[in-house]
């Protein structure tokens, strides 16, 4: 039955069912999960770490680096824990070699797509990508390096992009359409030729949308996004902002 508007939106209320609790394991522990939580919040929320990268608390899941890939009983693929929602008695395995071996594998593929010397890197001793790499033990490329030529846009007037040091994450993508509201950034071309733009994939300094408010810059995991005037090593990212942001937005689960 179709009940006039005003009463529609009452009836649509009353049909809202309150999400159903499910219980299955992460490494052998039972967790309890509302179905419409991924393993990696579930993780996290019993205290089991998954590394991330393309992940952070206070945007949207983009599943795109797939660091967080877990094993799931049955399944023959590896699936990304930040996008994969919990189910009822499924076995999730979070640190197997097969994962971890995985893990590193993926990094790797990083380094040898772009440039990331990190002994020349404004972002280096504070960066999530080196981070990861001390975390997962990845000591070699065993990949051949693309040397891959991007160019750097410094005509901003406060911040540059080094697209030689960017892994796609798309968290600047992100920050500055959720949070932000302007949506200068967008992705441009596929695979690995695959860049950031800012705008119609004009200078960063003559976009007209930029309001120069920095949340990308301080999101970016590496060296890509930075603060002139930053020499190297020096470039520390603020992303304290993001969870006071959503909280005063209302969107923090309680
Ligand atoms: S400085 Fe702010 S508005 Fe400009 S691109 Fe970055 S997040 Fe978007
Ligand atoms: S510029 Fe930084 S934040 Fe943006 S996609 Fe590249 S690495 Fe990620």
């Amino acid at each position: 039955m179709r009940y006039p508007a005003f009463l529609q939106r009452v009836a649509d209320l009353a049909d809202v069912q309150p999400a159903r609790v499910l219980t299955f394991s992460i490494n052998g522990q039972m967790v309890s999960a509302r179905e419409d939580e991924t393993i990696l919040t579930v993780a996290r929320e019993n205290g089991i770490a998954i590394p991330t990268l393309c992940h952070l608390d206070g945007l949207s899941e983009r599943g795109a680096c797939r660091i967080c890939i877990v094993e799931i009983t049955g399944s023959p693929k590896l699936s990304p824990a930040c996008v994969t929602l919990a189910r009822q008695d499924m076995e999730v395995i979070t640190n197997s070699e097969r994962v971890m071996d995985y893990r590193r594998k993926i990094l790797e593929l990083l380094f040898a797509e772009r440039n990331h010397v990190c002994s020349v890197c404004v972002s280096n001793g504070h960066c999530d990508l080196q981070a990861l790499t001390i975390e997962l033990g990845m000591t070699h490329v065993h990949y051949e390096y693309l040397h891959s030529k991007h160019v750097v846009d410094a005509s901003h007037d406060r911040f540059s992009v080094d697209h030689n040091r960017c892994v796609l994450c798309q968290r600047c993508v992100r920050v500055c359409d959720e949070i932000e509201g302007a949506h200068t950034w967008d992705v441009m071309s596929r695979g690995y030729l695959s860049t950031v733009i800012t705008d119609l994939n004009q200078p960063w300094g003559e976009s007209s949308t930029c309001t120069g408010c920095g949340k990308c810059v301080q999101v970016c995991p590496t060296g890509a996004l930075s603060e002139k005037g930053k020499s190297i090593s020096e470039m520390t990212k603020k992303r304290q902002f993001l969870p006071y942001l959503k909280m005063m937005r209302g969107e923090e689960k309680t």
